[in-house]
């Protein structure tokens, strides 16, 4: 080791690398491969989902051509106009919705959708298995448990998920595969993770989505296969998402 290294060097030019999208992208990417491995965990047992949310497919496109594949998008329209065309020019782009999803975009949402992060009340599950059976498209869907017990948040309460996770799968047949959480922003992410892993650990769900800018690498410590993170890579949103 020598005297200076890790001291910034005075006068240096910024690392064009390190900037913009790209340079985001590589450093949030190194950031979630160091926590993994510091932990026992395998770098490619986490999947970086890119919220690209408000930002314009120019965004998205700096992030493909840098390899990123799996993007989140919390607005059905918005993503229909950014991702239809991408998708058919990339076909192994993944897009997750992480927004709330209304019935009445449902058939929208199984078209263009891998996988639906926010299956969150009886009601879109039928909406959901009833599209499925009329298309032969099957999003993987991921519950969304309201961790905090928010009265105001959507999701599942975690008492009623094992419940939830039955009806699903077994009366409607939905390719359920994991738990996805936000958790209250006036509390610490850690237990809510640590609940949401053992939840799914418990119920046998292989993929759990928790962590954004802020905390994914807590996130990740305790068990995240997906974080999703929008600000990081992409800079602060133009404008509100929701
Ligand atoms: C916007 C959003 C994110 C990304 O948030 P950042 O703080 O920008 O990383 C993650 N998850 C959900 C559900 C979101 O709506």
């Amino acid at each position: 080791m020598t005297p200076t290294q890790g001291i910034e060097p005075p006068h240096s030019s910024p690392d064009p690398a390190a900037t913009g999208v790209t340079g985001r992208l590589a450093e949030v990417r190194r950031s979630i491969a160091a926590t993994a491995s510091a932990c026992g965990r395998a770098a490619d047992a986490v999947t970086l989902v890119a919220v690209s949310k408000t930002h314009p497919a120019e965004a998205v496109e700096e992030a493909l051509a840098a390899g990123q594949r799996v993007f989140g998008e919390n607005r059905v329209q918005e993503a229909k106009g950014k991702f239809s065309a991408l998708k058919a020019r990339f076909p192994d782009l993944e897009l997750h919705l992480i927004g709330p999803l209304q019935t009445n975009k449902v058939k929208d949402a199984v078209a263009l959708f891998d996988v639906i992060q926010t299956l969150d009340r009886p009601r879109l599950a039928e909406a959901l298995a009833e599209e499925m059976a009329k298309t032969g498209r099957r999003p993987r869907c991921l519950i969304e448990v309201n961790s905090g017990e928010e009265p105001q948040k959507a999701g599942i309460p975690p008492a009623g998920v094992e419940a939830f996770l039955a009806d699903c799968r077994d009366r409607l047949g939905l390719p359920v595969t994991g738990l996805m959480c936000i958790p209250p922003v006036d509390e610490e992410p850690a237990m809510h993770f640590a609940l949401l892993s053992e939840m799914a650990r418990r119920l046998g769900l292989a993929e759990v989505s928790m962590g954004m800018s802020g905390d994914f690498e807590t996130a990740v410590r305790f068990g995240a296969t997906h974080v999703r993170v929008g600000t990081a890579i992409f800079g602060a949103r133009p404008y509100p998402a929701a």
